[in-house]
């Protein structure tokens, strides 16, 4: 039996992972992807401390690498359930494998979330993308859109200034949601319009998107814009479906817990974006993973 099974390998999961490990106690991984989570998508990080500049995707390499080192295992399978036996608990995944534990930490992030658009769906891979870092070389040259205005967006917009002829930031409303000092730093790039208080209301294209219609909500107008690429960057929502019937969750489906991280559910515990929370961010998710950990050390050893 694992001591401590940690689903999803994102930042909160594998920080779980290296306090758990350090602590002592065995810790299984199970992630249904790949290890990195969300901020494998992020081009560059600058609000992590301690570190100026580092890629999202080395940054979750340097985090994986380090918590396979302290001997945490990790195994790439999704998690169905948890069943609650009390002293011990049950994860069974999605192939039907069943992992006994003392205690389970869930750190299931979140995930992109779509417009809702007609043909969305369709042509995503050909043009529509939810991530600039995998998807932006495609479109070196060509003139792109980004749609949001978090942190998300703004990142996304400066990496693709960098490589794309023009990039379009399509933001529903008049100001910006992300940091200050990129909006700042995309005002100032000649090769980057701000199209605000509008929304995305059509793609067009055959078979490849060629253009999107941006409806201004002031006053309803409706411009098309030429486009190779629209990046899609609205924030994210929860997946923790698979556990309601044991967890508390808030009405937009994140997991009822404070800064204790700890569930309605004996011995369940949980990490970063997927909790109810005010601040979700890298140094959010990590200082919960340690936290998450460190309860669920306490649980153990209490039982
Ligand atoms: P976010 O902060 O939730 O921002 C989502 C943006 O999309 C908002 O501007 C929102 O508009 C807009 N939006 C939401 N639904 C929409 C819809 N249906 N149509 C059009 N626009 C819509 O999401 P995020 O930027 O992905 O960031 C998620 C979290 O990760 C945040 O806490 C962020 O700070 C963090 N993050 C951190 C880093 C970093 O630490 N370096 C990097 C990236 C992300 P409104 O403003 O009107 O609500």
């Amino acid at each position: 039996m694992t001591d401590i099974i940690i689903i999803g390998a994102g930042t909160a999961g594998l920080t779980a992972g290296i306090y758990a490990a350090r602590a002592g106690k065995s810790a299984l991984i199970l992630e249904s992807t790949a290890y990195g989570g969300q901020i494998i998508n992020t081009p560059d990080i600058e609000n992590y401390p301690g570190i100026a500049h580092i890629s999202g995707f080395d940054f979750a390499q340097k985090l994986y690498d380090q918590a396979v080192a302290l001997g945490v295992k990790v195994e790439f399978e999704a998690a169905a359930s948890i069943q609650d036996e009390g002293a011990f608990k049950k994860v069974i995944t999605s192939g039907n494998k069943t992992y006994e534990c003392k205690a389970v930490i869930l750190a299931t992030g979140a995930k992109n979330r779509h417009l809702g658009l007609p043909r969305e769906e369709e042509l995503t891979g050909k043009g529509v993308s939810y991530c600039a870092t995998c998807d932006g070389m495609f479109f070196r040259g060509k003139d792109v859109a980004v749609n949001g205005g978090g942190n998300t967006a703004l990142g996304d917009a400066l990496y693709l200034a960098g490589i794309c002829r023009k990039v379009y930031i399509i933001h529903r409303r008049d100001k910006f949601r992300g940091a200050e000092t990129d909006a700042e730093k995309l005002a100032k790039l000649p090769n980057v319009e701000f199209v605000l208080n509008s929304t995305v209301t059509a793609l067009h294209g055959e078979p490849k998107l060629e253009s999107i219609d941006v409806t201004d909500k002031t006053n309803g107008a409706v411009r098309n814009i030429p486009v190779s690429a629209l990046f899609v960057a609205i924030g994210q929502a929860p997946d923790n479906g698979a556990f309601a019937g044991l967890i508390r969750l808030d009405g937009k489906g994140y997991i009822e817990a404070g800064e204790d991280c700890r569930t309605n559910c004996e011995g369940i515990f949980t990490a970063g974006d997927c909790r109810t929370k005010a601040l979700r961010q890298l140094t959010t998710a990590a200082a919960d993973g340690a936290m998450a950990a460190t309860a669920a050390c306490e649980y153990i050893d209490r039982l």
